[in-house]
């Protein structure tokens, strides 16, 4: 997703790295770059003038912070400003209503609209638990209400049935009734698309949604169509009040110009993203990671930020002062650090933000996540107190209660054991420096350990 686009800028940005300073003239070479880089990804010509622009009153307000070198301040602000124009943060959808929440789908043809009914209609009901029923209100093709019937069998949603003969307006209305006997929490009603907007087609979907009152309409489209997509979706905007957009296909997008247009030119949120034709492959909108991805962060900016924020600074201070008086690093400490990181979302958060991981399942790092971190949680808790403070206590017979005690085996204790000798190295050495640098150090080793 957004290859071209990250290959360019972070060329582009790493070019200024070695620079001593941020001069009006080196960014100014650099932001023409990443002015290149945006109008090749296909990002609306006005909303570059306006990225740049702000970008540039960034860099040239503000005195860089002493923690970053002027490379790095760029790419943060260049990051922050690709989060700004996308939208900040994820928006939810919102189904606070008398249930049943209706959510109304509309796009051009092909775009993905059924798909997304099914995608959507599995997400809602396997992360938020909601009953879902679906219905296809596309009359002009046998083969899409077909289509839709399939989709909602393989994902075990609630299908209400409609023929060609009927009106969309009475097909809709009859499946929100059938809906609300059935205390469904949520229909979602797919319509018929055009291979461009005409009036017909716009009279038809006003008429659906002033008939059914939706609290979502959603408009899908196909990321691949660049700024074209942003231009569609201000156009249906005009005619029907959007509360959301459904990007489709950034699987096969390499440039992000629709990711990157679309907010700005219609000021509705991107609520999902569809990464691919399988019902599975949709996931919500959020800026930040996506501008992580799109810079690629080879170094991690927006990790280290993070780190420093919800790192415990107290306890950072508490430990460096230990260390520094001699003191070791001992299993309190490392159980710290542990919830910490869990706090931070575990190692799936942090390898989403790692460059080329994009495509490991969800599956695969929620497994690395509550497989590592909780055990190794265990492994401390079954130690006696006395050897949380004086690890080298623990041997033989000690090795094995532990182990019985959090029901795992020997080898996952002398493995914690390792790697806590590893970490009090680490402190070691870091400890010389600022507790942030140590802090730093540390959660980087940690992270390395475990990949
Ligand atoms: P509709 O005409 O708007 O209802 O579009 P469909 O839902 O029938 O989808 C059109 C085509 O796009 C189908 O072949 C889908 O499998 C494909 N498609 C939909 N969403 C995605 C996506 O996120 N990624 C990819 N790669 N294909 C998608
Ligand atoms: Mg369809």
């Amino acid at each position: 997703m957004f290859d071209n686009l990250t290959d360019r800028l972070s060329g582009t940005l790493k070019n200024l790295k070695g620079k001593g300073k941020l001069t009006e003239s080196n960014i100014k070479d650099t932001l023409r770059e990443v002015r290149m880089a945006l109008l090749e990804a296909d990002v609306a010509l006005l909303v570059v003038t306006d990225f740049i622009e702000n970008v540039k009153q960034g860099a040239l307000g503000k005195k860089v912070q002493s923690s970053l070198n002027p490379g790095q301040a760029l790419v943060k602000l260049v990051q922050s400003e690709l989060v700004q124009v996308m939208g900040e943060a994820n928006q939810e959808l919102n189904l606070k209503t008398n249930p049943p929440a209706i959510v109304l789908m509309a796009g051009l043809q092909g775009v993905g609209k059924t798909t997304t009914v099914a995608k959507l209609g599995r997400w809602l009901k396997e992360t938020k638990k909601k009953k879902v029923g679906v219905v296809s209100t596309d009359v002009y093709r046998p083969a899409a209400i077909k289509q839709l019937q399939t989709l909602a069998e393989e994902t075990e949603l609630v299908f209400f049935d409609s023929d060609t003969s009927q009106k969309p307006v009475d097909i809709a209305v009859n499946a929100i009734d059938a809906a609300k006997k059935q205390f469904l929490d949520v229909v979602i009603v797919d319509t018929a698309g055009r291979l461009h907007i005409d009036d017909e087609m716009m009279d038809e979907i006003k008429a659906l949604h002033a008939a059914i009152n939706p609290i979502e309409t959603l408009f899908v489209v196909d990321s691949m169509t660049g700024q074209d997509a942003a231009n569609t979706a201000k156009a249906f905007n005009d005619a029907l009040p959007l509360t959301g957009i459904v990007l489709t296909k950034a699987d096969g997008d390499a440039r992000g110009g629709a990711a990157l247009s679309i907010r700005h030119i219609t000021g509705k949120p991107i609520k999902f993203i569809g990464m691919g034709e399988k019902t599975d492959a949709l996931e919500p909108f959020y800026p930040e990671r996506i501008a992580s991805r799109i810079l690629g962060m080879g170094d991690m900016l927006s990790l280290i930020e993070e780190i420093e924020q919800s790192v415990d600074k107290k306890k950072a201070e508490k430990l460096a002062r230990k260390v520094r008086k001699g003191k070791g690093f001992d299993f309190n400490d490392f159980k710290d650090q542990l919830l910490q990181m869990e706090k931070m979302g575990g190692v799936s958060a942090m390898l989403d933000k790692l460059p080329g991981m994009g495509n490991v399942s969800q599956e695969t790092k929620e497994k690395i996540n509550d497989k590592e971190l909780s055990r190794q949680i265990a492994v401390i808790n079954s130690m006696t107190l006395q050897e949380r403070r004086y690890p080298d206590l623990i041997k033989g017979n000690r090795k094995k209660r532990i182990a019985a005690g959090c029901g795992q085996e020997l080898q996952d204790v002398n493995r914690m054991l390792k790697q806590h000798k590893m970490m009090q190295k680490m402190i070691k050495r870091f400890s010389k420096g600022n507790s942030a640098n140590m802090m730093r150090g540390l959660k980087n080793n940690m992270r390395g350990m475990r990949m």
